[in-house]
């Protein structure tokens, strides 16, 4: 168990902290070699002057500022130029410029009228970093900027000039944790993949489900980051047909995953479901088809992809929501936890989309990365709670299966000898009776000296007779009738017959039953029997002030007879011993007076129970059902 939580535990850990830095990072940069420039000025370019390779000289152009760039294209804008005043760059061995976040398709960097850098997408990924090396110069310069793009043309960060090395660093310092933390999150939902094969028929779908949802986000935040477009250039379209991708295959696996885990039983929601996962279908066709053919059906793409996709994406995060509450509302313990981790999840997926949709797209998404990390780590602790509570169960399994397999090997061996017992006991009884008879003829007749002889053969004979009768009850307890009989009456006959035994052995036998009748169904010679035998080893078992106490009561419909002594007692090894045929620890012992006695308790539909203490004594507990009526 601990073996699996840590490793898992320390991923989340360190998928929190990644995503922690990879949001505040951008706002720290204490390296005071590098300057900013957090104000430019821009034009926009109308698509009938897209040709020109320098601005015109009829531009409007317009202050902006790193707080409040202007990046949104007005109708009839196809792109748009950016003037920057560059600081001296002569301090510096190779200068640099760095833009973290510069929206457009073709962008193209000019340092005095000459092209310095040139980038050009077939693909509508817009967000570019563009880290170009500079002339060094000892006064202010100008750069211009070239921008075609089909929504968004400009600068969304701050413009760095510095040492072109340091902007190197601070750029992958800046990207590379989000990237990591995407990476992170696409192996663990690679990893449920995989390992569900582990799951029976019914879970395996919702598992693969779950495991394609976090898949998914993490792809969709590495391909969302434009750190890999701008290391990779060649794989971009690549990676932003895997954004698209996962972006429509994110939405129905949650979905599916929280239907299936939650067991809704409304109708109209298995109906929902069905619309929703059938109408990404013709997204991802659209979709496919876009990114083939390109260009002209870039509406029906957007249509598709965001105008209705987003809403329906929202709509399915609000159910989503009211599932998740009303599911812990009505459960606890694991399904809470999960219900927790769901609605922090929605929630910032729809924080995230309101802001987009109220700040006119220009909202990066964050919180719901949070989100993730959260709703990921509620799985995890979700999954160690169920796999420890399979554990538990496995373990009083096991138990039971150990308890269960000695009370057959016990029942086995019983069967085998009460067979043994009854073939053998019958046969024997009727001559040990002819010898008897016939040893007590000859003793009447045999001289003084040998009649001593006789009376111990007698007596043998009767021991002989008495442990033939113990295999006879064992085998056929049920012989005799069964009659209702007052417990009082029975235990004062038995106290008068085992009273001289107990004083022999030193001690006082003690009974307390209660004068109103105590009524119990059985045999009163078997029962007679099956006390007698455990009053006797209580006897048998007495030290000094041995003292036996039998006490009967009725409890709850059941008839309670307690005896207890203040004996030897016996350890717990010996305890779990006793009625097994022959264990006995006396030179004189059979070892099967407890075993007839657990017998005929048993055809009496009562059950026995010891406890003992080795030096304090024993109690023993018999309970039968109370015949008593009314
Ligand atoms: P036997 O009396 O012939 O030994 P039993 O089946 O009557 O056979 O008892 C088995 C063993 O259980 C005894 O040898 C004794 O060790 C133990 N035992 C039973 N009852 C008591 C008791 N009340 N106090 C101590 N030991 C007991
Ligand atoms: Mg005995």
């Amino acid at each position: 168990m601990r073996n699996f939580r840590q490793p898992v535990m320390i991923l989340v850990i360190v998928c929190i902290v990644l995503a922690i830095m990879s949001t505040f990072s951008t706002k720290t940069n204490g390296d005071e070699t590098i300057q900013s420039v957090t104000e430019w000025n821009m034009a926009w370019i109308q698509k009938s002057e897209l040709s020109g390779m320098t601005p015109s000289a009829d531009l409007t152009w317009h202050s902006t500022t790193a707080d409040r760039p202007l990046t949104e294209l007005p109708s009839g804008a196809a792109g748009s130029w950016v003037h920057i005043v560059v600081p001296p760059t002569s301090p510096y061995h190779h200068p640099g410029l760095l833009i973290t976040k510069l929206y457009g398709l073709d962008v193209t960097v000019f340092e005095d009228a000459e092209p310095i850098y040139r980038s050009s997408r077939g693909y509508d990924f817009e967000r570019n970093i563009v880290l170009v090396p500079l002339t060094a110069k000892p006064t202010e310069s100008n750069l211009y900027i070239r921008i075609e793009s089909t929504e968004r043309a400009g600068i969304g960060s701050p413009v760095r000039v510095g040492e072109f090395a340091t902007l190197s660093t601070l750029n992958v310092r800046q990207m590379l944790p989000n990237v990591l933390l995407g990476a992170a999150i696409a192996f663990l939902g690679l990893i449920m993949l995989v390992s569900t094969g582990f799951f029976d028929g019914k879970l395996t779908k919702t598992a693969n489900a779950l495991g394609l949802f976090i898949l998914s986000t993490g792809m969709l935040i590495v391909t969302n980051s434009s750190l890999p477009y701008h290391y990779y250039p060649d794989f971009g379209p690549i990676l932003f047909f895997l954004f698209d991708t996962f972006i429509l295959i994110l939405g129905p696996a949650l979905f599916y995953f929280i239907i299936r885990s939650f067991d809704e039983p409304y109708v109209w929601l298995t109906k929902a479901e069905k619309w929703l996962l059938g109408y990404y279908i013709p997204c991802f066709a659209v979709m496919v088809v876009y990114q083939t053919v390109g260009g002209s059906l870039y509406f029906y793409y957007k249509l598709f992809t965001f105008w209705i996709f987003a809403p329906l994406v929202m709509a399915q995060l609000l159910i989503t929501i009211v599932l998740a509450v009303r599911n812990a509302y009505r459960r606890y313990g694991n399904s809470m936890l999960l219900s927790i981790g769901i609605i922090a999840f929605a929630i910032s997926g729809i924080a995230d989309m309101t802001i987009l949709f109220v700040g006119h797209g220009m909202h990066e998404f964050i919180l719901w990365k949070f989100g993730l990390v959260f709703l990921i780590a509620c799985l995890v602790m979700n999954l160690n709670r169920i796999i420890a509570a399979d554990y538990a169960k496995l373990l009083s399994y096991s138990q039971e299966l150990a308890l269960f397999n000695s009370q057959l090997e016990k029942t086995e061996r019983m069967r085998i000898l009460s067979e043994m017992a009854a073939s053998i006991a019958h046969e024997i009884r009727n001559p040990l009776q002819v010898t008897r008879g016939f040893l007590q003829l000859l003793s009447s007749k045999a001289g003084e000296e040998n009649r001593i002889q006789f009376g111990m053969a007698i007596s043998e004979l009767d021991r002989a007779a008495a442990i033939i009768t113990d295999y006879l009850t064992f085998a056929k307890p049920e012989q005799e009738v069964m009659v209702s009989m007052d417990v009082k009456q029975q235990l004062d006959t038995i106290a008068m017959i085992i009273h001289p035994m107990v004083m022999l052995n030193g001690g006082v036998l003690h009974i307390d039953a209660p004068d109103n009748p105590l009524t119990i169904v059985g045999s009163p010679s078997k029962f007679k029997q099956a006390l007698i035998n455990m009053l006797k080893n209580s006897a048998e078992s007495l030290q000094d002030n041995g003292k036996i106490e039998v006490k009967a009561y009725e409890e709850n419909s059941t008839v309670f007879i307690r005896i207890s002594d203040n004996g030897h007692g016996m350890d717990e090894e010996q305890l779990a011993k006793l009625g097994n045929p022959y264990f006995s620890t006396k030179t004189k012992g059979t070892g099967l007076g407890l075993m007839v006695t657990f017998r005929i308790i048993e055809v009496m539909k009562g059950t026995l129970e010891f406890r003992s203490e080795i030096g304090k004594g024993t109690e023993a507990t018999i309970r039968f059902p109370c015949s008593n009526q009314g």
